[in-house]
């Protein structure tokens, strides 16, 4: 099977109504010309930033830049969260399997406005959002993403000097 190596973040900022965390709304894919006439509009995904890892790129890197590139935010890191892997077909091209394993760290805003990003960047992201922390369990749309979360709201409450 296919592999690909992803790296992206939970970048945390306190704001005056409590915690948010820099969310992405991706481009939706568009249907084949077959499929165009849907009945029942797809819901809007909602997921956290990230990236393919570039060859010589520490995950680190890749996880800062994508925040960047994906939300036009500055973060710095505060510590490694966790590994999520998932499997997904390819729909263009070939239809092949991808095993995809992606590293999130938990990231501290630093500056730069949300969704300030460049032009380019909205092939494959539609809007960038803070999104309150309290509602990243009912609002992110995979759950290996909210199982992220919940890790980084525990390091919040070990490390409240965060
Ligand atoms: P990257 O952001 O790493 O460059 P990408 O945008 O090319 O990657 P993915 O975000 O991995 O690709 O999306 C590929 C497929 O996997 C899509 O169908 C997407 O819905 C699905 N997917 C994305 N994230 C997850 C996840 N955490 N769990 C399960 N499926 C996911």
């Amino acid at each position: 099977m296919v592999r690909e190596f992803s790296a992206g973040g939970v970048v945390l900022r306190r704001m005056s109504d409590g915690w948010h965390i820099a969310a992405i709304e991706p481009k939706k894919e568009e249907p084949p010309p077959s499929q165009s006439r849907r009945a029942v509009p797809r819901k809007q995904i909602l997921a956290l930033p990230k990236g393919l890892i570039d060859k010589g790129e520490d995950p680190v890197e890749t996880a800062i830049r994508e925040v960047r590139e994906e939300t036009g935010v500055i973060a710095t890191l505060i510590a490694k969260l966790a590994d999520i892997k998932y499997v997904y077909i390819r729909t263009w091209a070939d239809r092949e399997r991808v095993f995809k394993v992606v590293s999130f760290y938990l990231l501290r805003y630093q500056s730069g406005r949300i969704d300030d990003v460049r032009p380019e960047m909205r092939i494959e992201v539609h809007r960038a959002l803070w999104l309150p922390l309290e509602d990243a369990q009912t609002k992110l749309s995979y759950s290996g993403e909210r199982q992220v979360v919940r890790k980084a709201q525990e390091y919040l409450q070990t490390h409240p000097e965060v």
